[in-house]
């Protein structure tokens, strides 16, 4: 999971700017998605990306991605949903044909906010973990700051938790999905 910077419509200078400073971008149609450096801090201290000049305007974005899957009777999966709201949202990119088993198999890039469940498994014990993520700024460092909502069994999930039930029961279904290689939990087209 990292911040990446969004720019719609940009300018040709700023495209320069970005390979003359060595910064790693891609580019769709008319919008650029830059990755923002990191700010360089004490070990075990959180990440921090610094947001550089000509980018006051972008949108930041927190990139993360389903991932995960199952081997034997060990597995660990990842599902990415509405950070309030616990629903499907739209990938920017869904992993088709030779799919990586248990890899990364859709990537979002959500404004704001933006919630993960976690489903770990060891032999026949699967914890689910629930999480939410901001993008929090200050000055010109952005980072993110992680809430746990929940971590235990499946069936323990509390109830004010519910609309976080459809992608924990997806991510419970990933983590024991043996070579996994494709999306459980995305609103696809
Ligand atoms: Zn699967």
């Amino acid at each position: 999971m990292k911040i990446v910077a969004s720019v719609k419509n940009f300018e040709i200078a700023l495209r320069t700017k970005l390979i003359r400073s060595g910064c790693i971008f891609k580019q769709s149609k008319s919008t650029l998605i830059i990755d923002l450096p990191l700010v360089l801090m004490q070990p075990d201290a959180e990440l921090r990306y610094q947001i550089v000049s000509d980018l006051e305007n972008a949108i930041f974005l927190i990139d993360v991605s389903e991932n995960g899957g199952a081997k034997e009777s060990m597995g660990n999966a990842t599902i990415v949903c509405g950070g309030l709201t616990g629903k499907k949202i739209t990938p920017y990119y869904v992993a088709r044909g030779r799919t990586i088993p248990s890899g990364i198999h859709a990537q979002f890039g959500v404004p704001v906010m933006v919630s993960t469940v976690a489903g770990y498994r060891k032999k026949n014990i699967v914890d689910i973990e629930v999480q939410q993520h901001w993008i929090r700024q200050q000055e010109s460092e952005a980072w993110i700051e992680t809430k746990q909502l929940y971590f235990g069994p499946f069936i323990e999930m509390p109830k004010q938790l519910k609309h976080f039930q459809a992608a924990a029961e997806a991510a419970w279904k990933k983590c024991q999905c043996i070579d996994c290689r494709h999306v459980h939990y995305a609103k696809l087209c």
